[in-house]
C-alpha cells in the first residue's frame, strides 16, 4: 500500500466537502481496497463515510423504501421493513458474496461501482429505483451505464436509495462459485407500470430485456419465458461460461424469479 491521507468525516456536510476537494468515498472498502492494492486507484485522499450517521438506515415513505448509501448488505437482509415490503431485496442482499462482504459492504458502494456482476444494480433497474446523491435524484434507467460507470459525477455521493414497492418480485441468481457473483442473476418486478426485468452478470452492465418483460406483461407466469428469444451476441463469453450459456441462463433464472415471485 502506499501514503494517502485519510479522512473520517461525522457529518454529510463535512463528508460532501472532503469529496468535492478531490477526496474518494470510501463506503466498506470491499473494492476500494483491493483496487488500491492492485493501484488501480490510488486516491490521495480516502473520505471514510462509516462515521456519517444520515447515511444508513431503511424507511418507509409512502410505497417507497429509502435505504441509506452506507446500509449494510446484513443490514438490508435482516430489516424488518426490507423483510415485510421488499422481501425478495432481503433475500437478494442475503445471498451477496460471503458473511464478510455482507458485513462490510454497502448499497451505496454497490450501486456506484456498477460492477457487471453485482446483484443490487439489477434491483434497482427492476424496481425502476431511484438513487438520490447530494445533488439531485437520478432515475435508475438514467443512472448505470456501462461497467464500472455511472452518471455520477466526481464530487457527488450517493445519499440514499428509494424502491417503489412491487406487487411482486424476486431474484434469481447464478452464482459463480469461487466469487459468488452473479454469473447471471434476474430480477423480475411486477410493478404498478408492468412487469420489469433487470439482468445482471451476463454482459458489460446490468440491462432490462424488452422481450421478457413484453411477454409477462401479457401473462405473468412462469411459462412464458420459453416464448421469449434472448439474443447471445452481445452477452459475455469467458472462462466461466460462453455467451450462449449465459442466453440459456437468463430464461431459467427469469422463469425461476416468476415461479419465486407468484409463491
Ligand atoms: C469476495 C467478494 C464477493 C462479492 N460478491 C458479491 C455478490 O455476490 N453480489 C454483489 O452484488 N456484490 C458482491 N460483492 C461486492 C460487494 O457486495 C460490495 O458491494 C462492493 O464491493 C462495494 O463495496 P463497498 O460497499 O464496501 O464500497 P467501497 O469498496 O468502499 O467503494 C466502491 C466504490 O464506490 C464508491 N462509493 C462508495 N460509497 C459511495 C457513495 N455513497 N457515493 C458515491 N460513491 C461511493 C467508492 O468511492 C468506490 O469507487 C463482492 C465483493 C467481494 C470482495
Amino acid at each position: 500500500m502506499y501514503a494517502f491521507t485519510y479522512e473520517r468525516p461525522t457529518s454529510l456536510a463535512e463528508a460532501t466537502k472532503l469529496v468535492h476537494a478531490g477526496g474518494q468515498a470510501l463506503a466498506g472498502g470491499q473494492t476500494m481496497l483491493a483496487s488500491m492494492k492492485q493501484r488501480l486507484m490510488q486516491p490521495d485522499t480516502l473520505v471514510d463515510l462509516g462515521r456519517v450517521s444520515e447515511l444508513s438506515g431503511v424507511r418507509k415513505d409512502g410505497e417507497q423504501l429509502v435505504i441509506g448509501a452506507m446500509t449494510k448488505h446484513c443490514d438490508v437482509e435482516q430489516n424488518a421493513l426490507v423483510k415485510q415490503y421488499l422481501p425478495a431485496l432481503a433475500a437478494l442482499a442475503g445471498g451477496i458474496g460471503d458473511r464478510q462482504v455482507r458485513a462490510m459492504g454497502t448499497l451505496g458502494g454497490s450501486v456506484a461501482n456498477n460492477d457487471p456482476a453485482a446483484c443490487y444494480p439489477s434491483a434497482a433497474l427492476a424496481l425502476g429505483a431511484t438513487i438520490h446523491t447530494t445533488t439531485r435524484k437520478i432515475a435508475a434507467d438514467d443512472f448505470f451505464f456501462a461497467m464500472y460507470a455511472t452518471a455520477l459525477q466526481a464530487g457527488e455521493l450517493i445519499t440514499a436509495v428509494s424502491f417503489p414497492i412491487p406487487k411482486r418480485a424476486a431474484y434469481a441468481k447464478f452464482k459463480q462459485g469461487a466469487s459468488r457473483f452473479a454469473m447471471v442473476g434476474v430480477f423480475v418486478a411486477d410493478t404498478v407500470q408492468g412487469p420489469r426485468v433487470a439482468v445482471t452478470g451476463a454482459a458489460n452492465g446490468v440491462f432490462r430485456h424488452a422481450g421478457l418483460e413484453a411477454a409477462l406483461a401479457k401473462k405473468f407466469a412462469p411459462e412464458v419465458v420459453a416464448q421469449v428469444s434472448i439474443d447471445a451476441s452481445e452477452l459475455n463469453s469467458d472462462i466461466h461460461a460462453s455467451a450462449e450459456y449465459r442466453a440459456q441462463l437468463i430464461k431459467v433464472q427469469t422463469r425461476r424469479a416468476v415461479q419465486e415471485a407468484l409463491a
